[in-house]
Formats: C-alpha cells, structure tokens, sequence
C-alpha cells in the first residue's frame, strides 16, 4: 500500500526447532529507506537474501535476549556479508553479554578473518569488524525520523530480555521479543499500531516433548517462561492495537494453530493473525498483512 510507513516482515517465526515452515526468529522493520533486523535466528541470512536485503545492507542489528535460538544466525550475517561486500562494521545492539559474546565469534572465527583480510582476498578490515553495544532498558536509538526504544519483559531466568518499540512517522509497532506475561509490555506497547507477541501452545509442547520420553517437568518449565494463548489474547485486549500477530509459536506442530486460536479467542475478540515466514505487515493509516503465496 501507497500510505505505509513502516514495513515489518516476519523472517523467521519459529523456536529453536529446526523447522524448514518456520525459521529461526528474526524481523526485518524497514523505515525511511533503513533496514533493522530483530534477532538473527537460524536462516536469518537467506530469508534476508529472499526479500532482496542483502545483509550488508541490513547492517543494524538488534536482539532481545541471548537464547541461542535468537543468536545462531549471526555468524552467517556477519561473516557471509563480509564476504558478499560489506565495507563497514557490523552494529549490534542487545542486552548486557553481547559486546562479549561478539568478542567470542571474533576468537571462534579468527583463522577466517586472518586468511581473507590479511592473506587472501584482502577484503576491508572494517568489514569485518564489530561494533556491539550492551544496553538496558530506556535505550533509544534514533536517526533520521525512526525511533527504536528497549524495554524490559519477563523472561525468566534469561535477564534481561528485551522487547522492542519502533516509532515512526506517528506510526508504531511494538516487537514482545520472548517473554511470559509482562505488565511492562502493556505500558510500553499503549498506542501501538502493530503488536507482534510471541506464543506458547501448552499441549503442543506437552505432548511433543513426552512423545520423545522427555521429564514432564522440563515441559512445564519451557511453559513457564514464555505466553500462553489465554494470556497473550488478555494482552492484546488491553493494547487494542489494529492488528496483533503471533510469532516466535512455541510448541509448532500440526494442531498448534488450532490450540492457539481458540485460547486467544477465549480473552480477545478483536483481530489478530498467526505470522508465517516472509508475511509482510505494511503499517499505515490501515496496518494490512500479505501472506506469501
Ligand atoms: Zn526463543
Ligand atoms: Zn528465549
């Protein structure tokens, strides 16, 4: 649509299952001919390649907390976008053990840094290099009209885990990043246009895990830190935004929708969609959702 002035595509809406229907989780936000990816889960690269942004153009990272289903895809972005021309250093914003965690890719990765900056092809040190900032909440990232703002949610014992608020325009989408029921969603999230919640189907992930003679208790406690549809459909009736999506679905099976669907309806009547890979959000005067074929 012509009027849309924040662009969201769901690149990844999966868990740390390695599902082909549903990547790791990771959301491309693109605003004033700017690109921002949120978490850079597995397949992070080539779902990025598939909406023709290339990561080194996509060179503003952010992520919501350190789970490994949030982080596998950085090494691909960093180091393939290297290779595929990226002359400037990496940006990645994220919780406090970030700026760490790069300098640990850097060591895990040096023999390949060496060979192709010093030995080989010779390409651009500061392609390579790394510019990770840890933050907290009330971090604001600004430029050229777009407004990125960090906020705490609840996550367990994963702290801090973040979400994000984007602002542009008058517009505004609001990203839960993973987290169980968060009173500080709902302030931070108040006026948002899109809100964008993860899930967790409890039966789902009960009889996916026991299916594989998994402790009961261990299901229980991947449950307990992350929303239950019930739960996420009394979020979503307090936000009132004009259009609410599912993605990061814990427990994604056959029959998971249907037990998402029905526990959101049991809270919230208004509209709200399950994201798929590469859905397309366009926010403005209307927030309209494209499936892909
Ligand atoms: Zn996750
Ligand atoms: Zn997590």
């Amino acid at each position: 649509m012509t009027d849309s002035q924040l662009k969201v595509t769901l690149l990844g809406t999966g868990t740390p299952v390695p599902l082909m229907r549903r990547f790791g989780p990771s959301i491309l936000v693109q605003a004033a001919n700017q690109n921002f990816v949120f978490d850079c889960g597995r397949g992070s690269a080539q779902r990025l390649m598939q909406v023709n942004v290339p990561s080194p153009q996509s060179d503003k990272f952010f992520l919501t907390h350190l789970h490994s289903d949030h982080v596998v895809g950085i090494p691909d972005l960093w180091l393939s976008g290297w290779v595929m021309g990226r002359e400037t250093p990496f940006r990645i914003w994220g919780p406090s053990g970030t700026a760490d965690m790069m300098g640990h890719l850097e060591k895990a990765y040096q023999a390949d840094i060496h060979i192709r900056r010093d030995l080989d092809e010779k390409f651009p040190a500061d392609g390579i290099a790394v510019e990770a900032t840890d933050t907290q909440q009330g971090f604001v990232y600004q430029e050229n009209g777009v407004k990125i703002t960090t906020f705490d949610v609840d996550h367990g014992h994963v702290k801090p885990a973040f979400g994000y608020r984007i602002d542009y325009e008058g517009r505004s989408v609001v990203l839960s990043g993973d987290t169980r029921y968060s009173e500080n969603l709902i302030k931070y999230a108040q006026g948002a246009d899109l809100l964008i919640h993860e899930v967790v189907a409890p039966e789902s992930v009960r009889a996916r895990r026991a299916a594989v003679g998994r402790d009961p208790g261990e299901s229980e406690r991947i449950i307990q830190h992350h929303t239950t549809p019930e739960e996420v459909g009394d979020i979503f009736s307090k936000v009132k935004p004009k259009l609410a999506v599912y993605s990061h679905i814990v427990g994604a099976t056959g029959s998971t929708e249907e037990e998402v669907n029905a526990g959101t309806r049991k809270t919230y009547s208004g509209r709200f969609e399950i994201g798929e890979d590469l859905c397309v959000i366009d926010v403005g005067h209307e927030v309209v959702i494209t499936f892909p074929d």
